[in-house]
């Protein structure tokens, strides 16, 4: 088995790789790292959710940053606010034995402490796209000089529509950087900007192309029209241990399904765009301590939503595109754990799953939902 020993990582990141408690290398690090660290080449890597791409990109960053200059040389761009203040304190703890400035920007902050952050010298800036468009109009960062960009969770910030942010932001960094794209999957928009902003880019694949969730089992159980919150009560209670994210169409389903879960004595919670950040801070705290074993989700709300263990990912209607299923179930079965995606459909929604077979290449289970008696027993 490889060690972090054997990447060419200075010691600096070594010690501070121990002090995380990193024992091996994952299999996309062993790929990306070498690689970034000893040639000057953009990089198109893919690898499922919870594999480390954060790591695969951020110990080579770290170790190509000037730290006696203070120049923007690093921009990574990172579909969500969690997302972008994760990769923030990570770079933070990967540099703890260098002196390395890493800043976040993102929406929802005072843009104004950002730019000061910002302008006392940041090596490194993480960013969400729409805010990071609004500080380079506001001329409050300068990005002219970078010499890597990342485009962390491409197909995730391409299915959020930032496609245009990024064609701006993209359009105001130096040609010559280097650009280092890391997505679960590759999506024909996600080609198209690979195609568009990196120059002859080396691929580096990690278990199938396309599919994020090779851990993930499918299962299907059929309902009636109106049975479809019966069918989620019975899978909550013949998994008492569950611990889910439960996917519908619309804020309001999203709202309803949550209280009627409440009201019904379920540990749940509703997660979607009409609360505050606030609301939703405390919502993913008790998430994460598992108070709450049913957080009822938006597709949007539940992006970037990067909790381990999650057990079951469920589908309480279907979204339209295939796409955003294969989003949904890689919340499970990440860092090699096994996961069950389930989807409740009636019918007439039949010719869905066959086209999610067809497009994730893998076959859902017919399930039943146990009755009330098996559940008693
Ligand atoms: P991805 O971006 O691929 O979804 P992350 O970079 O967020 O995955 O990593 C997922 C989790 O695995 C994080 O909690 C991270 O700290 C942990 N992790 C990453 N690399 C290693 C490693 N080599 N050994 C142990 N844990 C790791
Ligand atoms: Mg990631």
């Amino acid at each position: 088995m490889t060690k972090f020993e054997e990447l060419g990582l200075q010691d600096s990141l070594l010690r501070a790789i121990q002090d995380m408690g990193f024992e091996t290398p994952s299999e996309v690090q062993e790929k990306a790292i070498p690689l970034l660290l000893t040639e000057d080449v953009d990089v198109v890597a893919l690898a499922q959710t919870g594999t480390g791409k954060t790591a695969a990109f951020g110990f080579p960053l770290i170790q190509k940053i000037d730290a006696n200059s203070r120049t923007t040389q690093g921009l990574i761009l990172s579909p969500t606010r969690e997302l972008c203040l994760q990769i923030t304190n990570e770079l933070k703890n990967y540099s703890k034995y260098e002196n390395i400035n890493v800043v976040a920007i993102y929406g929802g902050a005072s843009i104004t402490d950002q730019a000061k952050q910002v302008k006392k010298g940041a090596q490194i800036v993480v960013a969400t796209p729409g805010r990071m468009q609004d500080m380079i109009n506001r001329r409050l960062v300068d990005i002219s000089k970078i010499e890597y960009c990342i485009l962390d969770e491409a197909d995730e910030m391409l299915n959020m529509g930032f496609y245009e942010d990024i064609t701006a932001i993209l359009s105001h960094t130096p040609d010559e950087k280097n650009t280092w794209l890391f997505s679960a999957t590759m999506p024909r928009e996600v080609t198209a900007i690979a195609k568009k902003f990196m120059h002859s880019p080396k691929e580096i694949t990690v278990g199938s192309r396309n599919s994020g969730t090779d851990t993930v089992s499918h299962e299907y159980y059929t309902v009636g029209g109106r049975d479809r919150y019966l069918a989620l009560k019975r899978l909550s209670d013949a998994n008492p241990d569950i611990f889910s994210v439960v996917f519908c169409r619309t804020k309001r389903d999203t709202q309803a399904v949550a209280e009627k879960l409440i009201e019904d004595g379920y540990n749940a919670a509703a997660i979607h765009g009409d609360l505050s950040q606030n609301q939703r801070d405390l919502v993913m705290k008790s998430f994460r301590s598992r108070q709450i074993q049913m957080l009822v989700a938006t597709d949007v709300a539940a992006r970037g939503i990067d909790v381990d263990d999650i057990t079951h990912v469920i589908n309480y209607q279907l979204p339209d595109e295939v796409e955003t299923y294969t989003h949904r179930s890689g919340r499970t079965g990440r860092a090699g754990k096994s996961g069950v995606s389930i989807v409740i459909v009636t019918k007439s929604e039949m010719r869905k799953i066959k086209a999610i077979e067809r497009k994730i290449q893998q076959k859902f289970e017919q399930k039943t939902i146990p009755s009330g008696m098996e559940i008693c027993q």
